[in-house]
């Protein structure tokens, strides 16, 4: 028989830590802790296999389920001492989902499940606290209410049907807090709640205990297809196929009275790092109290003072698991009169700072290897580091002008200045207009995803550093303050009060997220602490520790990166910046940029509308000592390293005015007719331009712009290793479909080097090659690498023309052909594998049939996304080329893609 249920209780499960796919990471790691003598209550997991083969079936269970999850009850109820079903000796359990990754919030938790009007009155009995049982009994029947029958909030703007409720009755008794309200107003609420159910959706609430149990059971695996677990796992690229298990544990009761509380911890602190125990707690409490915000609670520091008893024990179980699992755990915890009980652990959500930090850390205490470090930290969280800070003296200035409006939890580092907005819907909406907005909530919710990510920042009322609004700002790298409590946020009018002010809708508001800080109207902001060390040169390193852990960590990278990183850059800055982050190289130096700059769009626009040679030469001579002086500036800058230089790549319409008065002026100015310069803009004039006359077959109709540009090259070359520089040029054709297009371009370089280099008689080593970025190049790779000494894929062309999409036609049906998921990803962010990635490996593989030494790197916008960079080191590639700001990223991305490829052994007798 399958076995679908795993037990844990009494110092044993029969899960894992491993058994994550199966169990869940809930299920596997309360197995876990169990396993290591914790402090769990016993319960059991259903497993993602009943979800797979729920929505397989028509959302029917395989047929040997309720007998296994009875039998595991019965083992529960042995454990603890108690009967689901029994009126006299009541046993209580929750009902909790939990997939393979975590998905905090994603999926509701039922509480206190098997109260009824009987059973709640036998606990009464049992606990002499009627109280505690009512409490309860109506936490449950909203939770129920909530999660199974589906009583919720319709609109954006509305309050929890619940909460209103016992707001009602908060009012109706004249108190303030949840706490003030007795066990005859719970009882009252309880009769409420179930009367609110019944008249707004129809159903009644159940009174067996049983059918409660598995109306949440199938709430769980319904809830896995809900909106907003799609929309969780859209953003975090969790597959649909993984399924979500289901925990059903005895209940311990955190709101049995002063004695009893519930919490939630970091091992270290989650927003800097430091080896801190970080946490909150609330006493006479249940569940997500902490979480949710309702009241504030408590740092865990001040548990040490209330009851040290319990703050050691749990002190010693922080250690205990980091010990363990060897990394820092976020943590869930109930006190039960005064006894301890872990309900939750898993390895814990961070900042950039604090992962970095941490892995650094780990590696000195020797818990973990550099190479476990780099995969502790996602590449792409290199973009926080990198994340502005405010201006301090405009902050300052705007402090001392009374602009401060409150302070809140520093929630998650980083600055940002935005226009208030008080819902994720309109979140979304102003700035798919563009605007910048800050999400401001009372508190955010799993709902709010979607116009969390994409605002510049979160700004909440209530809720701690473990509040949902926090989790998520560390999670997705958002500046975010929390728990601002003097915010007095009105939803209906879209207004918020502050100490007297009043914020509208639209506002500018500015927050702090290292400090916590709110400030009236826009701050400037000012580059963050790696940036004043690398490229503005501002700050020494010795005074910079966040700069000092990044160093050590890309120190390591490069001691394990097959990959070789380069950068896209066109001009010296670019490139001296691309350098300071760790550059190796230019992989793709545009030239026609250049045409753009100072003094040379004239000549360029001279030499297009030019009818003849001799005028077309003349006009590229002028072209030549500017451009040579560009390229002497990149060689200089780049002090040896290589650089690949295309050859001119866009149509030459780009270069020419398209409106009248523009063209009348031009003509004015090259002393030729309106008509004249008016026709030549016309009869370049292309119905699909990318497609059109453009790349190498410019420079095969008209060669004397390449002579022109392999002169400018080489001569800047050999000017610049006369000043003792050393030079390695890559002359690069664009757009070669057909091995003969680079064999025609090939000769003119090859030419004009000779020439150049007898001219001023000196030697350099340079190359040519060309860009793969037309499918037939591709394909017929073999030939062109004949001629080509290195490849490069233009990955944003080679998309284009591979999908036959036009990148900037796409946005009409892109977006909603990956939310369809007929790409999984964007593919003009992230390669297509299968398709422009085929690609791409065969042209490797026949490319260096041919010549075995053939250079291979990637110079589209692919260059700097993670997994694209993990598919070119698969497929061999030399090199990766991105924007400069993504090189740090890059560097970290391909030493993960090479310990990837070499998983190593964890060291011996570390770890059972
Ligand atoms: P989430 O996936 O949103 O974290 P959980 O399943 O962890 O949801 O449940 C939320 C909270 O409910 C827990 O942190 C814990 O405080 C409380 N809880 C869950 N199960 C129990 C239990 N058996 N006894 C006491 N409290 C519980
Ligand atoms: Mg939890
Ligand atoms: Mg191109």
């Amino acid at each position: 028989m399958k076995k679908y249920v795993y037990f844990f209780g009494n110092g044993k499960a029969e899960g894992r830590a491993e058994m994550k796919g199966l169990l869940g990471g809930k299920g596997a790691n309360l197995a876990e802790m169990t396993n290591i003598k914790l402090p769990v209550p016993a319960g059991f997991t259903i497993s993602t296999e009943v979800c797979t083969y729920y929505y397989a079936n028509r959302k029917k269970y395989p047929k040997e389920l309720a007998s296994q999850v009875k039998a595991a009850l019965r083992k529960v109820e042995a454990a603890m001492g108690g009967k689901l079903t029994d009126r006299k000796n009541p046993l209580l359990v929750s009902v909790r989902s939990g997939a393979r990754a975590s998905m905090p919030g994603m999926m509701d938790t039922i509480l206190n499940l098997g109260l009824n009007d009987a059973v709640a009155e036998s606990l009464i009995a049992k606990t002499g606290n009627a109280r505690f049982v009512y409490d309860s009994y109506r936490r449950f029947v909203q939770m129920y209410g909530d999660v199974v029958l589906g009583l919720k909030p319709q609109h954006k703007d509305e309050i929890d049907p619940f909460e209103v409720i016992i707001e009602q009755k908060k009012q109706a008794r004249g108190v303030h807090l949840d706490t003030e309200l007795d066990a005859n107003d719970m009882k009252d609420l309880v009769d409420l709640f179930k009367k609110a159910i019944k008249e707004k959706t129809g159903h009644s609430f159940p009174e067996n205990s049983l059918d409660q149990l598995w109306g949440a059971i199938g709430a769980v695996f319904g809830s896995w297809n809900n909106e907003r677990a799609i929309a969780y796992r859209k953003l975090y690229d969790i597959p649909e196929s993984w399924g979500t298990a289901v925990n059903v544990q005895a209940m311990v009761f955190g709101n049995m009275g002063e004695d009893s509380g519930t919490g939630v911890a970091f091992t270290r602190d989650a927003a800097t790092g430091e080896d801190t125990f970080y946490g909150e707690f609330l006493m006479n409490a249940q569940g997500e109290d902490v979480v949710a915000g309702i009241r504030t609670p408590l740092p865990i520091a001040e548990l040490k003072e209330q009851n040290p008893k319990i703050y050691g024990q749990l002190d010693r179980i922080r250690h205990a698991l980091e010990k363990h699992y060897r990394d820092m755990m976020d943590i869930e915890f109930t006190i039960q009169q005064g006894k301890l009980y872990m309900l939750q652990c898993r390895v814990g959500k961070r900042t950039a700072f604090a992962a970095i930090k941490i892995a650094v850390d780990m590696v000195d205490e020797k818990l973990i290897s550099d190479r476990e470090a780099l995969m502790r930290v996602e590449p792409a969280q290199l973009n926080q580091l990198l994340r502005p800070v405010f201006d301090a003296r405009e902050k300052e200035e705007a402090v001392r002008g009374g602009r401060l409006l409150a302070k809140g939890l520093n929630a998650g580092p980083g600055a940002a200045t935005g226009r208030v907005v008080f819902n994720a819907p309109d979140a979304e909406e102003w700035a798919k207009r563009g605007e910048k907005v800050l999400l401001t909530r009372i508190e955010t919710s799993p709902e709010d995803i979607k116009g969390m990510d994409a605002a510049v920042g979160i700004l909440t009322a209530r809720g701690g550093m473990t509040s949902h609004a926090a989790l998520v700002a560390r999670q997705v790298g958002k500046v975010c303050v929390a728990g601002c409590s003097v915010l007095q946020i009105d939803y209906a009018t879209h207004t918020m009060h502050v100490n007297g002010r009043v914020i509208n809708e639209g506002d500018w508001v500015s927050i702090d997220g290292t400090t916590g800080e709110v400030i009236e109207g826009k701050i400037a902001t000012k580059p963050s602490e790696v940036l004043q060390v690398l490229v503005d040169r501002t700050l020494a390193p010795k005074d910079a520790p966040i700069y000092q852990e990044y160093a050590k960590l890309m120190k390591w990278a490069d001691t394990y990166r097959r990959l070789k990183i380069r950068t896209n850059a066109d001009q010296p800055d670019q490139a001296r910046n691309a350098v300071a982050f760790g550059a190796e190289g230019i992989g793709l130096c545009r030239t026609e940029h250049m045409f753009f700059g100072e003094g040379k769009i004239g000549p360029m626009r001279e030499m297009i509308l030019a009818d003849t040679e001799a005028d077309r030469r003349a006009a590229l001579a002028k072209l030549l000592p500017l451009q040579r002086a560009d390229f002497e500036g990149i060689f200089e800058a780049m002090e040896g390293r290589p650089v690949t230089i295309r050859t001119i790549d866009p149509p030459l319409h780009e270069f020419l005015p398209h409106e009248e008065g523009a063209q009348r002026e031009l003509a004015a100015q090259m002393g030729l007719s309106y008509e004249k310069v008016h026709q030549r803009v016309e009869g370049l004039h292309e119905f699909n331009p990318m497609l059109g006359f453009r790349g190498c077959r410019l420079g095969i109709i008209y060669p004397e712009i390449t002579e022109m540009q392999s002169r400018a090259i080489f001569e800047a070359a050999a000017n610049v290793l006369a000043r003792g520089v050393k030079v390695e040029p890559e002359v690069m054709i664009p757009l070669v479909g057909h091995v003969k297009e680079l064999a025609d371009q090939e000769k003119i370089v090859r030419r004009v080097a000779a020439e150049v280099m007898k001219e001023k008689g000196v030697k350099f080593p340079y190359m040519v090659g060309t860009m793969i970025e037309i499918p037939r190049g591709a394909i017929t790779a073999d030939e062109v690498a004949k001629v080509a000494e290195f490849f490069s894929f233009g990955t944003n062309d080679l998309t284009q023309t591979t999908l036959g999409v036009s990148r900037d036609d796409a946005g009409r049906f892109l977006l909603p052909y990956v939310e369809r998921e007929i790409y999984p990803k964007d593919p003009f962010e992230s390669i297509d594998r299968p398709g422009v990635g085929a690609l791409m490996k065969m042209a490797v593989e026949k490319g260096r049939a041919v010549r075995p030494k053939l250079k291979v790197g990637i110079c589209g916008e692919h260059g700097g996304d993670p997994s694209s960079i993990e598919f070119c080191h698969e497929i061999n590639q030399n090199y990766v080329s991105c924007s400069p700001f993504r090189v740090p990223i890059a560097r970290l991305a391909a030493a993960r893609a090479a310990l990837a490829d070499a998983p190593v052994r964890r060291p011996a007798g570390k770890r059972k």
